[in-house]
């Protein structure tokens, strides 16, 4: 695997004449995820405290300077870009970022500019996403009834999350449902969760809850809730067949027979994923994480923002690839609950 993934990289970036990030461990890096910002109008109880403090904005990259590393990233080969956060549809003046990157999808040097999203700015933002030439966005809903979302999300409105899926759908946009398993929340909806996805024609990812940031009166130990078991209530009713397609990420895909939809299953703490991994993560500070599972980390900030750095964008980038981890640390103690990793998901958007 590991050689046919970077041949395939080769190829495609042996059109430029830019060496190719590859890490220790002969993987291509191809795919960039940016967090633009780690704010959020949301409080999901798994993700984040009611009680949130975000990093300081004097710090925050400007638009310019995200757009600065992205387009840094997909000189040195990257193909695929996902925005997310925070919330990344809240940043101000987003759309302009969206527009900006856009131009790399024109000119054929990136395959793919996506978002992640909570939904509640798609009523305002899901056209201008498919002008810029987002085709598919990823919508995290973990319930389709009213007063459990207004529970999960905190301050979400599920009425404006249904308008804006509906304004995503009418834009043309393909739309991949990502719903946390939780234990006693959601583990009664996952069916109609299957069922509301198939006649909607939503691909649907179920994801493990990962230790990540403290979260205030919540546990993790009571929220986990392993996806093998969600697999087998899954199997009692439909049938699932094994499929090859792959979206680059670590989601493994079934298709759900009576529906013809396509299921995916997030499995970072029972399953490892790490060997094919291609992507790192950005942060809206400017930290570079090579991995969403270990602490070390390089900061870009200097060599974007200084000009008399010593070190270009280029060479910072290049010496934090060649300290990608070859797998993360992730784990949830039966007895006791872990929190290997003091960051929230909403820092580096998962
Ligand atoms: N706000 C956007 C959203 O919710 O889609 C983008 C950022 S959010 C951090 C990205 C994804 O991470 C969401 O699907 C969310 O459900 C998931 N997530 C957040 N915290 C998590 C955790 N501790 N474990 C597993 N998934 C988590
Ligand atoms: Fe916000 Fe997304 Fe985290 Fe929910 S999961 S609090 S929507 S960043």
């Amino acid at each position: 695997m590991k050689q046919s993934c970077y041949n395939t990289a080769m190829q495609k970036i042996s059109k430029t004449s830019v060496p190719p990030l590859i890490d220790p461990f002969e993987r291509a890096i191809t795919y960039l995820r940016v967090s633009v910002t780690d704010r959020c109008d949301f409080r999901c109880v798994y993700c984040m405290s009611e009680d949130m403090s975000f990093l300081p904005k004097a710090e925050v990259l400007t638009l310019e300077e995200l757009d600065q590393a992205c387009s840094t990233f997909v000189r040195l080969g990257v193909r695929k870009l996902r925005l997310t956060g925070g919330e990344p549809l809240v940043r101000r003046n987003i759309m302009w970022l969206v527009h900006r990157l856009g131009r790399h999808l024109d000119s054929g040097a990136l395959d793919e500019l996506t978002v992640t999203t909570n939904g509640s700015q798609l009523e305002k933002h899901a056209a201008g996403l498919a002008e810029a030439g987002v085709k598919r966005i990823n919508v995290s809903l973990d319930t389709l009834q009213k007063d459990k979302f207004s529970h999960i999300t905190r301050w979400g409105n599920f009425d404006k999350v249904m308008r804006g899926i509906d304004a995503a759908v009418s834009a043309g946009l393909s739309i991949k449902i990502n719903c946390v398993a939780l234990k006693d929340f959601n583990d009664d909806e996952i069916h109609d969760m299957v069922t509301w996805c198939g006649e909607r024609g939503f691909d649907l990812t179920f994801i493990e809850v990962m230790p990540m940031g403290d979260i205030g009166n919540e546990t993790r130990l009571d929220q986990y809730w392993p996806l093998s078991m969600l697999r087998a209530d899954l199997r009692r009713r439909w049938t699932l067949t094994e499929t090859d397609f792959r979206t680059g990420g670590p989601a493994r895909y079934w298709r759900i027979e009576e529906t013809g939809g396509r299921i995916g299953f997030i499995t970072p703490l029972t399953h490892n994923f790490c060997e094919s991994c291609n992507r790192v993560r950005l942060t809206c500070t400017g930290t570079l994480y090579m991995c969403l599972g270990q602490h070390d980390r390089a900061e870009l900030r200097n060599a974007l923002r200084d000009k008399t750095f010593p070190c270009t964008l280029e060479a910072a980038i290049r010496e934090a690839i060649s300290r990608k981890p070859e797998g993360h640390d992730f784990s949830v103690d039966r007895r006791r609950e872990v929190i290997p990793i003091d960051r929230h998901m909403s820092v580096t958007g998962g």
